[in-house]
Protein backbone atom coordinates (compact mmCIF):
# COMPACT_ATOMS: atom_id res chain seq x y z
CA UNK A 1 0.00 0.00 0.00
CA UNK A 2 1.40 3.50 -0.58
CA UNK A 3 1.13 6.57 1.65
CA UNK A 4 -1.34 7.89 -0.94
CA UNK A 5 -3.35 4.86 -0.44
CA UNK A 6 -3.59 4.61 3.01
CA UNK A 7 -4.99 8.19 3.10
CA UNK A 8 -7.82 6.74 1.89
CA UNK A 9 -8.10 8.04 -1.85
CA UNK A 10 -9.93 6.13 -4.70
CA UNK A 11 -8.40 4.54 -7.59
CA UNK A 12 -9.01 7.26 -10.06
CA UNK A 13 -7.10 9.76 -8.07
CA UNK A 14 -4.28 7.73 -6.85
CA UNK A 15 -3.83 6.41 -10.74
CA UNK A 16 -3.83 9.94 -11.65
CA UNK A 17 -1.26 10.60 -8.90
CA UNK A 18 0.68 7.54 -10.29
CA UNK A 19 1.08 9.71 -13.78
CA UNK A 20 1.90 12.90 -12.05
CA UNK A 21 4.88 11.17 -10.21
CA UNK A 22 3.89 12.20 -6.94
CA UNK A 23 5.74 9.46 -4.36
CA UNK A 24 4.50 10.67 -1.27
CA UNK A 25 2.00 13.02 -0.13
CA UNK A 26 3.43 15.94 1.47
CA UNK A 27 3.02 17.27 5.65
CA UNK A 28 0.11 19.07 4.93
CA UNK A 29 -1.20 16.64 2.09
CA UNK A 30 -0.95 13.99 5.02
CA UNK A 31 -2.46 16.21 7.56
CA UNK A 32 -5.70 17.19 5.32
CA UNK A 33 -6.41 14.57 3.14
CA UNK A 34 -7.70 11.99 5.75
CA UNK A 35 -9.66 14.67 8.17
CA UNK A 36 -11.14 15.91 4.85
CA UNK A 37 -12.40 12.50 3.87
CA UNK A 38 -13.36 11.29 7.42
CA UNK A 39 -15.53 14.32 8.47
CA UNK A 40 -17.68 16.46 7.04
CA UNK A 41 -16.05 19.85 9.03
CA UNK A 42 -14.67 22.93 8.37
CA UNK A 43 -10.72 23.54 8.51
CA UNK A 44 -8.06 26.25 8.52
CA UNK A 45 -4.79 24.87 7.29
CA UNK A 46 -1.40 26.96 7.29
CA UNK A 47 1.46 25.85 5.22
CA UNK A 48 3.70 28.09 3.03
CA UNK A 49 3.60 28.49 -0.36
CA UNK A 50 5.41 25.32 -2.41
CA UNK A 51 3.51 23.14 0.43
CA UNK A 52 1.41 21.06 -1.99
CA UNK A 53 -2.44 22.73 -0.96
CA UNK A 54 -3.56 22.07 -3.88
CA UNK A 55 -3.67 18.76 -3.66
CA UNK A 56 -4.64 18.79 -0.09
CA UNK A 57 -8.12 20.27 -0.89
CA UNK A 58 -8.08 19.21 -4.29
CA UNK A 59 -8.22 15.49 -3.47
CA UNK A 60 -10.26 15.51 -1.17
CA UNK A 61 -12.44 17.51 -3.31
CA UNK A 62 -12.78 15.74 -6.05
CA UNK A 63 -13.63 12.28 -4.44
CA UNK A 64 -16.57 13.88 -2.60
CA UNK A 65 -17.76 15.58 -5.86
CA UNK A 66 -20.64 13.98 -7.10
CA UNK A 67 -19.83 13.49 -10.58
CA UNK A 68 -22.73 12.62 -12.09
CA UNK A 69 -24.66 15.69 -11.30
CA UNK A 70 -24.62 18.46 -13.01
CA UNK A 71 -24.72 20.95 -9.96
CA UNK A 72 -21.90 22.97 -9.27
CA UNK A 73 -20.80 21.73 -6.06
CA UNK A 74 -17.48 22.92 -4.84
CA UNK A 75 -16.22 26.50 -4.93
CA UNK A 76 -12.86 27.51 -4.50
CA UNK A 77 -11.81 31.39 -4.56
CA UNK A 78 -7.86 32.41 -5.29
CA UNK A 79 -6.56 35.63 -5.47
CA UNK A 80 -5.10 36.37 -8.83
CA UNK A 81 -5.78 35.38 -12.55
CA UNK A 82 -2.57 32.97 -12.46
CA UNK A 83 -3.49 31.19 -9.22
CA UNK A 84 -6.68 30.44 -10.66
CA UNK A 85 -5.85 28.82 -13.73
CA UNK A 86 -2.83 27.21 -12.30
CA UNK A 87 -5.05 25.66 -9.49
CA UNK A 88 -7.61 24.90 -12.47
CA UNK A 89 -5.10 23.11 -14.43
CA UNK A 90 -3.55 21.12 -11.30
CA UNK A 91 -7.69 19.46 -10.77
CA UNK A 92 -8.25 18.63 -14.04
CA UNK A 93 -5.15 16.52 -13.85
CA UNK A 94 -5.99 15.35 -10.68
CA UNK A 95 -9.31 13.97 -11.94
CA UNK A 96 -8.83 12.59 -15.57
CA UNK A 97 -9.62 9.17 -14.56
CA UNK A 98 -12.93 10.74 -13.33
CA UNK A 99 -15.43 10.61 -15.74
CA UNK A 100 -17.67 13.69 -16.26
CA UNK A 101 -16.15 15.76 -13.95
CA UNK A 102 -15.85 19.46 -15.08
CA UNK A 103 -14.00 22.02 -13.40
CA UNK A 104 -14.37 25.74 -14.65
CA UNK A 105 -11.68 28.98 -14.41
CA UNK A 106 -13.52 32.18 -13.99
CA UNK A 107 -11.01 35.39 -14.03
CA UNK A 108 -10.94 38.84 -15.09
CA UNK A 109 -9.55 39.89 -18.52
CA UNK A 110 -11.06 37.13 -20.23
CA UNK A 111 -14.52 37.24 -21.81
CA UNK A 112 -17.25 36.95 -19.66
CA UNK A 113 -19.92 35.18 -21.67
CA UNK A 114 -17.66 32.34 -22.73
CA UNK A 115 -16.99 31.79 -19.07
CA UNK A 116 -20.62 31.52 -18.59
CA UNK A 117 -21.16 29.28 -21.33
CA UNK A 118 -18.45 26.82 -20.04
CA UNK A 119 -20.66 26.98 -16.47
CA UNK A 120 -24.01 26.45 -18.16
CA UNK A 121 -22.40 23.15 -19.70
CA UNK A 122 -21.89 21.82 -15.94
CA UNK A 123 -19.16 22.77 -14.12
CA UNK A 124 -19.32 20.54 -10.33
CA UNK A 125 -16.29 22.70 -9.34
CA UNK A 126 -15.37 26.38 -10.23
CA UNK A 127 -12.60 27.98 -9.09
CA UNK A 128 -12.41 31.87 -9.42
CA UNK A 129 -10.79 35.08 -8.27
CA UNK A 130 -13.31 36.95 -6.14
CA UNK A 131 -13.83 40.06 -8.32
CA UNK A 132 -15.02 38.26 -11.77
CA UNK A 133 -17.35 35.80 -8.98
CA UNK A 134 -19.05 38.59 -7.96
CA UNK A 135 -19.44 40.11 -11.36
CA UNK A 136 -21.13 36.65 -12.41
CA UNK A 137 -23.21 36.31 -9.44
CA UNK A 138 -24.98 39.36 -10.10
CA UNK A 139 -25.11 39.01 -13.74
CA UNK A 140 -26.79 36.00 -12.74
CA UNK A 141 -24.48 33.96 -14.59
CA UNK A 142 -23.61 31.13 -11.38
CA UNK A 143 -25.38 29.74 -9.48
CA UNK A 144 -23.79 28.70 -6.07
CA UNK A 145 -26.80 28.13 -3.82
CA UNK A 146 -26.43 24.56 -3.69
CA UNK A 147 -22.60 24.14 -3.44
CA UNK A 148 -21.53 21.82 -0.45
CA UNK A 149 -17.57 23.09 -0.42
CA UNK A 150 -16.51 26.46 -0.19
CA UNK A 151 -12.69 26.53 -0.28
CA UNK A 152 -10.91 29.66 0.20
CA UNK A 153 -6.87 29.57 -0.78
CA UNK A 154 -4.24 31.93 0.29
CA UNK A 155 -6.33 33.10 2.09
CA UNK A 156 -4.18 35.86 3.40
CA UNK A 157 -3.09 37.17 0.22
CA UNK A 158 -7.03 37.76 -1.00
CA UNK A 159 -7.51 39.78 2.57
CA UNK A 160 -4.20 41.60 1.33
CA UNK A 161 -5.61 42.35 -2.05
CA UNK A 162 -8.87 44.00 -0.35
CA UNK A 163 -11.06 41.32 -1.40
CA UNK A 164 -12.20 41.12 1.99
CA UNK A 165 -16.05 42.72 1.03
CA UNK A 166 -15.98 40.83 -2.24
CA UNK A 167 -15.38 37.23 -0.14
CA UNK A 168 -18.11 38.44 2.32
CA UNK A 169 -20.60 38.91 -0.52
CA UNK A 170 -20.03 35.56 -2.81
CA UNK A 171 -20.67 33.92 1.13
CA UNK A 172 -23.72 35.63 1.32
CA UNK A 173 -24.60 33.47 -2.22
CA UNK A 174 -24.08 30.31 -0.15
CA UNK A 175 -26.15 28.04 1.71
CA UNK A 176 -25.16 28.03 5.68
CA UNK A 177 -24.90 23.89 5.73
CA UNK A 178 -21.70 24.33 3.31
CA UNK A 179 -17.98 23.21 4.90
CA UNK A 180 -15.86 25.69 4.45
CA UNK A 181 -11.97 24.82 4.08
CA UNK A 182 -9.36 27.87 4.21
CA UNK A 183 -5.82 27.81 3.25
CA UNK A 184 -3.10 29.85 3.98
CA UNK A 185 0.47 31.10 4.41
CA UNK A 186 0.10 32.74 7.33
CA UNK A 187 -2.40 33.49 10.10
CA UNK A 188 -3.17 37.40 10.15
CA UNK A 189 -5.82 38.99 12.31
CA UNK A 190 -8.17 39.35 9.31
CA UNK A 191 -8.07 35.66 8.65
CA UNK A 192 -8.03 35.05 11.67
CA UNK A 193 -11.66 37.29 11.87
CA UNK A 194 -12.87 35.37 8.41
CA UNK A 195 -12.43 32.13 10.25
CA UNK A 196 -14.47 32.95 13.47
CA UNK A 197 -17.06 34.88 11.56
CA UNK A 198 -17.87 32.27 8.42
CA UNK A 199 -17.00 29.22 9.98
CA UNK A 200 -18.43 26.17 12.40
CA UNK A 201 -15.33 24.92 14.96
CA UNK A 202 -13.05 24.70 12.31
CA UNK A 203 -10.44 22.15 13.06
CA UNK A 204 -7.43 23.35 12.42
CA UNK A 205 -3.67 22.07 11.38
CA UNK A 206 -0.43 23.85 11.11
CA UNK A 207 2.75 22.66 8.91
CA UNK A 208 5.88 23.76 9.60
CA UNK A 209 6.61 26.45 12.04
CA UNK A 210 3.91 29.05 12.52
CA UNK A 211 5.02 31.99 10.19
CA UNK A 212 8.38 30.68 9.86
CA UNK A 213 9.69 30.92 6.01
CA UNK A 214 13.27 30.72 5.71
CA UNK A 215 12.11 29.35 1.85
CA UNK A 216 10.44 32.67 1.35
CA UNK A 217 14.22 34.59 0.82
CA UNK A 218 15.33 34.55 -2.66
CA UNK A 219 19.22 34.93 -3.23
CA UNK A 220 20.60 37.01 -5.73
CA UNK A 221 24.47 37.82 -6.35
CA UNK A 222 26.35 41.00 -8.11
CA UNK A 223 29.42 40.52 -9.70
CA UNK A 224 31.69 44.26 -9.26
CA UNK A 225 34.96 45.45 -8.94
CA UNK A 226 36.42 45.25 -5.38
CA UNK A 227 36.53 48.74 -5.38
CA UNK A 228 32.83 48.90 -6.68
CA UNK A 229 31.42 47.66 -3.45
CA UNK A 230 30.42 51.06 -2.45
CA UNK A 231 29.01 52.34 -5.04
CA UNK A 232 27.27 49.51 -5.66
CA UNK A 233 25.69 49.43 -2.45
CA UNK A 234 23.86 53.11 -2.93
CA UNK A 235 22.56 52.03 -6.46
CA UNK A 236 21.05 48.84 -4.84
CA UNK A 237 19.57 51.00 -2.18
CA UNK A 238 18.70 53.82 -5.15
CA UNK A 239 16.91 51.00 -7.08
CA UNK A 240 14.61 49.98 -4.10
CA UNK A 241 13.51 53.34 -2.80
CA UNK A 242 11.44 51.32 0.24
CA UNK A 243 14.45 49.26 1.69
CA UNK A 244 14.44 48.65 4.61
CA UNK A 245 17.65 46.61 5.12
CA UNK A 246 20.78 44.80 7.30
CA UNK A 247 23.43 45.48 5.65
CA UNK A 248 26.48 42.91 7.04
CA UNK A 249 30.41 43.94 6.60
CA UNK A 250 33.11 41.68 8.05
CA UNK A 251 34.59 43.89 10.51
CA UNK A 252 33.96 46.71 12.75
CA UNK A 253 35.56 49.43 11.15
CA UNK A 254 34.11 48.54 7.88
CA UNK A 255 31.05 48.23 9.73
CA UNK A 256 31.45 52.48 10.56
CA UNK A 257 33.27 53.70 7.57
CA UNK A 258 30.15 52.42 5.33
CA UNK A 259 27.75 53.47 7.43
CA UNK A 260 29.55 56.78 8.31
CA UNK A 261 29.72 56.88 4.11
CA UNK A 262 26.18 56.27 3.67
CA UNK A 263 24.60 58.69 6.15
CA UNK A 264 27.02 61.67 4.43
CA UNK A 265 25.61 60.62 1.30
CA UNK A 266 22.31 61.52 2.37
CA UNK A 267 20.83 57.70 3.44
CA UNK A 268 18.69 57.03 6.67
CA UNK A 269 21.89 54.66 7.72
CA UNK A 270 23.13 53.67 11.05
CA UNK A 271 25.74 51.32 12.42
CA UNK A 272 25.40 48.81 14.78
CA UNK A 273 28.97 46.99 16.34
CA UNK A 274 30.79 45.97 19.39
CA UNK A 275 32.87 48.90 19.95
CA UNK A 276 29.66 51.18 20.55
CA UNK A 277 28.19 51.48 23.65
CA UNK A 278 24.70 49.62 25.07
CA UNK A 279 23.33 52.97 25.42
CA UNK A 280 24.54 53.45 21.33
CA UNK A 281 23.53 50.23 20.23
CA UNK A 282 19.76 50.44 21.71
CA UNK A 283 19.26 54.22 20.34
CA UNK A 284 20.58 52.90 16.74
CA UNK A 285 17.69 49.91 16.83
CA UNK A 286 15.46 52.03 18.46
CA UNK A 287 15.69 53.99 15.27
CA UNK A 288 15.48 51.22 12.96
CA UNK A 289 12.44 49.77 14.73
CA UNK A 290 11.11 52.83 13.93
CA UNK A 291 12.19 52.87 10.10
CA UNK A 292 13.84 56.38 11.05
CA UNK A 293 16.89 54.23 9.92
CA UNK A 294 16.36 52.25 6.07
CA UNK A 295 19.77 50.57 5.97
CA UNK A 296 21.38 49.32 9.22
CA UNK A 297 25.22 48.45 8.56
CA UNK A 298 25.80 45.96 10.93
CA UNK A 299 28.82 43.43 11.97
CA UNK A 300 27.25 39.42 12.34
CA UNK A 301 28.00 39.63 16.12
CA UNK A 302 26.39 43.00 16.58
CA UNK A 303 23.15 41.87 14.69
CA UNK A 304 22.31 38.67 16.31
CA UNK A 305 19.63 39.89 18.32
CA UNK A 306 17.91 41.77 15.62
CA UNK A 307 14.11 40.53 15.92
CA UNK A 308 12.73 42.97 13.25
CA UNK A 309 9.71 40.69 11.50
CA UNK A 310 9.64 43.46 8.12
CA UNK A 311 13.43 43.33 6.89
CA UNK A 312 12.90 43.35 3.38
CA UNK A 313 16.58 42.83 2.21
CA UNK A 314 19.70 41.72 3.46
CA UNK A 315 22.73 42.95 1.85
CA UNK A 316 26.16 41.33 2.09
CA UNK A 317 27.99 44.19 1.34
CA UNK A 318 31.01 41.28 2.26
CA UNK A 319 30.90 37.57 2.05
CA UNK A 320 31.25 36.20 5.52
CA UNK A 321 34.17 33.90 6.32
CA UNK A 322 32.16 31.04 7.34
CA UNK A 323 29.38 29.76 5.02
CA UNK A 324 27.10 29.30 8.20
CA UNK A 325 26.64 32.68 9.05
CA UNK A 326 25.58 33.38 5.90
CA UNK A 327 22.40 31.47 6.74
CA UNK A 328 22.23 33.46 10.06
CA UNK A 329 22.48 36.96 7.97
CA UNK A 330 19.60 35.74 5.16
CA UNK A 331 17.91 34.59 7.98
CA UNK A 332 16.70 38.26 9.44
CA UNK A 333 14.74 38.80 6.16
CA UNK A 334 11.88 36.94 5.07
CA UNK A 335 9.85 36.15 8.29
CA UNK A 336 6.67 36.08 9.22
CA UNK A 337 5.19 34.90 6.42
CA UNK A 338 6.64 37.54 4.58
CA UNK A 339 8.85 37.30 1.56
CA UNK A 340 12.64 38.66 1.65
CA UNK A 341 15.83 39.14 -1.11
CA UNK A 342 19.23 38.56 0.31
CA UNK A 343 21.84 40.37 -1.80
CA UNK A 344 25.33 39.82 -1.96
CA UNK A 345 28.07 42.22 -3.49
CA UNK A 346 30.87 39.86 -4.88
CA UNK A 347 33.98 40.16 -6.79
CA UNK A 348 35.02 38.04 -9.24
CA UNK A 349 37.55 35.81 -7.41
CA UNK A 350 35.02 35.29 -4.69
CA UNK A 351 33.02 33.28 -6.66
CA UNK A 352 33.00 30.14 -5.75
CA UNK A 353 32.22 31.16 -2.17
CA UNK A 354 28.72 31.54 -4.23
CA UNK A 355 28.70 27.70 -5.02
CA UNK A 356 29.53 26.55 -1.12
CA UNK A 357 26.77 28.80 -0.12
CA UNK A 358 24.20 27.26 -2.60
CA UNK A 359 25.20 23.57 -1.44
CA UNK A 360 24.91 25.04 2.23
CA UNK A 361 21.63 26.51 1.76
CA UNK A 362 20.25 24.61 -1.05
CA UNK A 363 18.74 26.80 -2.97
CA UNK A 364 20.28 28.26 -6.21
CA UNK A 365 21.45 32.03 -6.19
CA UNK A 366 20.03 34.38 -9.61
CA UNK A 367 22.59 36.57 -11.03
CA UNK A 368 21.73 39.78 -11.27
CA UNK A 369 23.13 42.60 -12.46
CA UNK A 370 23.68 46.43 -10.57
CA UNK A 371 21.23 48.58 -12.28
CA UNK A 372 22.08 50.68 -14.11
CA UNK A 373 21.90 54.61 -13.55
CA UNK A 374 19.48 55.26 -16.19
CA UNK A 375 17.56 52.11 -14.67
CA UNK A 376 17.36 53.39 -11.25
CA UNK A 377 15.82 57.28 -12.67
CA UNK A 378 13.32 55.30 -13.65
CA UNK A 379 12.61 53.52 -11.42
CA UNK A 380 12.62 56.95 -8.67
CA UNK A 381 10.43 58.33 -11.29
CA UNK A 382 7.65 56.04 -11.07
CA UNK A 383 8.11 55.66 -7.72
CA UNK A 384 7.91 59.62 -7.26
CA UNK A 385 4.63 59.33 -9.51
CA UNK A 386 2.99 56.40 -7.35
CA UNK A 387 4.17 58.15 -3.82
CA UNK A 388 2.47 61.45 -5.52
CA UNK A 389 -0.87 59.57 -6.06
CA UNK A 390 -0.63 57.60 -2.59
CA UNK A 391 -0.20 61.32 -0.46
CA UNK A 392 -3.19 62.09 2.21
CA UNK A 393 -3.65 65.59 1.02
CA UNK A 394 -2.91 67.46 3.99
CA UNK A 395 -6.49 69.89 5.11
CA UNK A 396 -3.76 72.82 5.93
CA UNK A 397 -3.09 73.70 2.40
CA UNK A 398 -6.64 74.30 1.88
CA UNK A 399 -5.63 78.19 2.81
CA UNK A 400 -3.17 78.44 0.59
CA UNK A 401 -4.86 77.07 -2.29
CA UNK A 402 -6.03 80.04 -3.85
CA UNK A 403 -2.68 82.13 -3.66
CA UNK A 404 -1.14 79.11 -5.19
CA UNK A 405 -3.10 78.26 -7.45
CA UNK A 406 -2.76 81.90 -8.73
CA UNK A 407 0.99 81.42 -8.53
CA UNK A 408 0.60 78.08 -10.70
CA UNK A 409 -2.87 79.32 -13.64
CA UNK A 410 -0.34 79.58 -16.48
CA UNK A 411 0.39 75.74 -16.51
CA UNK A 412 -1.91 73.05 -17.86
CA UNK A 413 -2.07 69.53 -16.43
CA UNK A 414 0.96 68.24 -18.08
CA UNK A 415 3.12 70.90 -17.54
CA UNK A 416 2.64 70.85 -13.83
CA UNK A 417 3.40 66.82 -13.57
CA UNK A 418 6.29 67.41 -15.43
CA UNK A 419 7.03 70.04 -12.51
CA UNK A 420 6.23 68.43 -10.14
CA UNK A 421 8.27 65.38 -10.56
CA UNK A 422 10.97 67.56 -11.92
CA UNK A 423 11.43 68.82 -8.50
CA UNK A 424 12.94 65.65 -6.83
CA UNK A 425 14.01 63.87 -9.58
CA UNK A 426 16.52 66.21 -11.32
CA UNK A 427 19.06 65.74 -8.39
CA UNK A 428 18.96 62.16 -9.13
CA UNK A 429 19.16 62.22 -13.18
CA UNK A 430 22.10 64.82 -12.58
CA UNK A 431 23.81 62.32 -10.51
CA UNK A 432 23.57 59.25 -12.26
CA UNK A 433 23.33 60.87 -16.03
CA UNK A 434 26.68 60.34 -16.86
CA UNK A 435 27.59 57.24 -14.30
CA UNK A 436 28.69 54.31 -16.12
CA UNK A 437 28.06 50.37 -15.91
CA UNK A 438 29.27 48.94 -12.30
CA UNK A 439 28.90 45.46 -13.73
CA UNK A 440 32.63 43.26 -14.31
CA UNK A 441 33.14 41.99 -17.76
CA UNK A 442 31.41 38.91 -18.57
CA UNK A 443 29.43 39.60 -14.83
CA UNK A 444 29.78 36.09 -13.97
CA UNK A 445 27.63 32.49 -14.60
CA UNK A 446 23.99 33.88 -16.44
CA UNK A 447 21.39 31.63 -14.48
CA UNK A 448 17.56 31.77 -14.68
CA UNK A 449 15.45 34.45 -16.24
CA UNK A 450 17.37 37.57 -14.95
CA UNK A 451 20.43 37.79 -17.37
CA UNK A 452 19.11 35.92 -20.02
CA UNK A 453 20.51 37.57 -22.70
CA UNK A 454 23.70 38.53 -21.01
CA UNK A 455 23.07 42.16 -20.62
CA UNK A 456 23.66 43.01 -23.62
CA UNK A 457 20.20 44.31 -25.37
CA UNK A 458 20.62 43.14 -28.77
CA UNK A 459 17.04 42.75 -30.21
CA UNK A 460 15.79 42.78 -26.40
CA UNK A 461 13.09 45.61 -25.71
CA UNK A 462 12.38 46.63 -22.25
CA UNK A 463 9.16 47.55 -20.48
CA UNK A 464 7.28 48.72 -17.76
CA UNK A 465 3.90 47.66 -16.63
CA UNK A 466 1.43 49.14 -13.97
CA UNK A 467 1.36 45.70 -11.59
CA UNK A 468 3.96 44.62 -9.05
CA UNK A 469 4.44 43.06 -5.43
CA UNK A 470 1.47 44.74 -4.30
CA UNK A 471 -0.67 43.72 -6.75
CA UNK A 472 0.46 39.75 -5.44
CA UNK A 473 3.20 39.82 -8.09
CA UNK A 474 7.03 38.35 -7.78
CA UNK A 475 8.96 37.68 -10.64
CA UNK A 476 7.78 33.99 -10.89
CA UNK A 477 4.17 35.21 -10.85
CA UNK A 478 4.44 37.97 -13.35
CA UNK A 479 6.65 35.92 -16.02
CA UNK A 480 4.11 33.39 -15.67
CA UNK A 481 1.19 35.92 -16.48
CA UNK A 482 3.11 37.34 -19.27
CA UNK A 483 3.70 33.86 -20.92
CA UNK A 484 -0.18 33.34 -20.47
CA UNK A 485 -2.04 35.92 -21.82
CA UNK A 486 0.48 36.01 -24.74
CA UNK A 487 0.44 32.33 -25.13
CA UNK A 488 4.32 32.55 -25.51
CA UNK A 489 6.82 30.21 -24.38
CA UNK A 490 8.96 30.44 -21.07
CA UNK A 491 12.04 31.94 -22.27
CA UNK A 492 10.12 35.01 -24.86
CA UNK A 493 10.11 36.87 -21.68
CA UNK A 494 12.62 37.16 -19.21
CA UNK A 495 14.73 39.91 -16.65
CA UNK A 496 10.87 40.03 -15.05
CA UNK A 497 12.23 42.67 -12.13
CA UNK A 498 9.21 43.11 -9.76
CA UNK A 499 8.55 46.21 -7.32
CA UNK A 500 6.31 47.75 -5.06
CA UNK A 501 4.03 49.09 -7.44
CA UNK A 502 5.27 48.61 -10.95
CA UNK A 503 7.76 46.03 -12.65
CA UNK A 504 9.36 46.05 -16.10
CA UNK A 505 10.19 42.82 -18.25
CA UNK A 506 11.84 42.20 -21.42
CA UNK A 507 11.41 40.30 -24.68
CA UNK A 508 12.59 39.67 -27.69
CA UNK A 509 11.79 42.92 -30.67
CA UNK A 510 9.72 40.73 -32.69
CA UNK A 511 6.99 40.30 -30.28
CA UNK A 512 6.51 43.97 -29.31
CA UNK A 513 3.79 44.49 -31.55
CA UNK A 514 2.17 41.48 -29.83
CA UNK A 515 2.87 42.77 -26.36
CA UNK A 516 2.11 46.21 -27.06
CA UNK A 517 -1.37 45.12 -28.71
CA UNK A 518 -2.54 42.78 -26.07
CA UNK A 519 -1.83 45.12 -23.36
CA UNK A 520 -3.15 48.08 -25.22
CA UNK A 521 -6.94 47.88 -23.63
CA UNK A 522 -6.46 44.90 -20.80
CA UNK A 523 -8.19 44.63 -18.07
CA UNK A 524 -8.13 42.67 -15.02
CA UNK A 525 -10.71 42.17 -12.43
CA UNK A 526 -11.29 45.87 -13.56
CA UNK A 527 -8.12 47.22 -13.95
CA UNK A 528 -6.49 48.35 -16.57
CA UNK A 529 -3.17 46.42 -17.17
CA UNK A 530 -1.04 49.14 -18.93
CA UNK A 531 2.43 48.16 -20.81
CA UNK A 532 5.02 50.32 -22.41
CA UNK A 533 8.51 50.17 -23.46
CA UNK A 534 11.03 51.25 -21.21
CA UNK A 535 13.45 53.71 -21.69
CA UNK A 536 16.02 51.94 -19.92
CA UNK A 537 17.78 48.36 -21.44
CA UNK A 538 17.34 46.47 -18.69
CA UNK A 539 19.75 44.54 -16.08
CA UNK A 540 22.81 46.67 -17.45
CA UNK A 541 23.22 48.20 -20.46
CA UNK A 542 26.16 47.63 -21.89
CA UNK A 543 29.31 45.52 -20.70
CA UNK A 544 32.94 46.23 -20.06
CA UNK A 545 33.06 49.51 -18.59
CA UNK A 546 33.86 50.14 -15.06
CA UNK A 547 32.10 52.98 -13.24
CA UNK A 548 35.10 54.33 -10.79
CA UNK A 549 32.98 57.37 -9.25
CA UNK A 550 32.74 57.28 -5.55
CA UNK A 551 30.85 59.44 -3.03
CA UNK A 552 28.61 62.21 -4.26
CA UNK A 553 25.26 62.22 -3.95
CA UNK A 554 22.10 60.30 -5.40
CA UNK A 555 21.59 59.47 -2.35
CA UNK A 556 17.96 60.42 0.24
CA UNK A 557 18.45 63.89 2.66
CA UNK A 558 15.44 62.13 4.64
CA UNK A 559 14.07 63.57 7.90
CA UNK A 560 16.71 62.28 10.11
CA UNK A 561 15.49 62.88 13.49
CA UNK A 562 18.04 62.95 16.27
CA UNK A 563 21.17 63.31 14.20
CA UNK A 564 22.66 66.64 13.49
CA UNK A 565 22.03 68.61 10.23
CA UNK A 566 23.57 67.64 6.97
CA UNK A 567 25.65 69.54 5.03
CA UNK A 568 24.06 70.40 1.59
CA UNK A 569 25.09 68.36 -1.43
CA UNK A 570 23.92 69.49 -4.50
CA UNK A 571 23.47 66.52 -6.11
CA UNK A 572 21.15 64.89 -3.27
CA UNK A 573 17.85 64.31 -3.16
CA UNK A 574 15.59 65.95 -0.60
CA UNK A 575 12.71 63.84 0.38
CA UNK A 576 10.51 63.91 3.76
CA UNK A 577 9.39 60.93 3.93
CA UNK A 578 11.32 58.67 6.50
CA UNK A 579 8.44 55.80 6.44
CA UNK A 580 9.16 53.03 3.88
CA UNK A 581 6.22 51.59 2.44
CA UNK A 582 4.80 48.20 3.87
CA UNK A 583 5.32 45.51 1.71
CA UNK A 584 3.34 42.95 1.12
CA UNK A 585 4.09 39.15 0.83
CA UNK A 586 5.01 37.87 -2.31
CA UNK A 587 4.51 34.28 -3.71
CA UNK A 588 6.88 31.90 -4.29
CA UNK A 589 6.84 28.67 -5.86
CA UNK A 590 7.73 25.44 -5.71
CA UNK A 591 8.06 22.33 -4.27
CA UNK A 592 8.84 22.74 -0.34
P1 LIG B 1 0.91 25.52 -2.64
O1 LIG B 1 -0.51 25.68 -3.05
O2 LIG B 1 1.03 25.06 -1.26
O3 LIG B 1 1.71 26.73 -2.94
P2 LIG B 1 1.02 23.70 -4.83
O4 LIG B 1 -0.19 22.92 -4.51
O5 LIG B 1 0.93 24.72 -5.89
O6 LIG B 1 1.58 24.36 -3.51
O7 LIG B 1 2.19 22.67 -5.14
C1 LIG B 1 3.46 23.08 -5.54
C2 LIG B 1 4.04 22.08 -6.54
O8 LIG B 1 4.28 20.82 -5.92
C3 LIG B 1 3.11 21.78 -7.70
O9 LIG B 1 3.88 21.78 -8.88
C4 LIG B 1 2.58 20.39 -7.42
O10 LIG B 1 2.28 19.70 -8.61
C5 LIG B 1 3.70 19.76 -6.65
N1 LIG B 1 3.26 18.74 -5.69
C6 LIG B 1 2.16 18.78 -4.91
N2 LIG B 1 2.06 17.68 -4.14
C7 LIG B 1 3.15 16.92 -4.42
C8 LIG B 1 3.62 15.64 -3.94
N3 LIG B 1 2.97 14.95 -3.01
N4 LIG B 1 4.77 15.16 -4.46
C9 LIG B 1 5.45 15.86 -5.41
N5 LIG B 1 5.06 17.06 -5.91
C10 LIG B 1 3.92 17.60 -5.42
MG1 LIG C 1 -1.49 27.20 -3.70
Amino acid sequence: MTKFEALGLDKSLLDAITDLGFENPSEVQEKAIPILLENETDLVALAQTGTGKTAAFGFPLIQKINSDSRTTQGLILSPTRELCLQITNELKLYSKYVKGLHTVAIYGGASISDQAHQIKRGAQIIVATPGRMKDMINRRMVDISKIDYCILDEADEMLNMGFYEDIKDILSNTPDEKFTWLFSATMPREVATIAKKFMHKPQEITVGAKNAGASTVQHEYYVVGGRDRYPALKRLADANPDIFSVVFCRTKRDTQKVAEKLIEDGYNAGALHGDLSQNQRDLVMNAFRKKQIQMLVATDVAARGIDVDDITHVINYQLPDEIETYTHRSGRTGRAGKSGISMVIVTRSEMRKIKSIEGKIKQKFLTKKIPTGIEICEIQLYHLANKIKDTEVNSEVENYLPAISDVLKDLDREALIKKIVSVEFTRFYNYYNKTKDLNTVDGGRDRGDHGADGGSNNGSVRYFINVGEKDGYDWMSLKDFLKDTLSVGRDDVFKVDVKESFSFFNSHESIKELILQTFSEFKVDGRFINVEVSKNPGGGGGRGRRDRNRGGGGGRDRDRRGGGRRKEKTSSRRSGDSKPGKRRSKRKDGFY
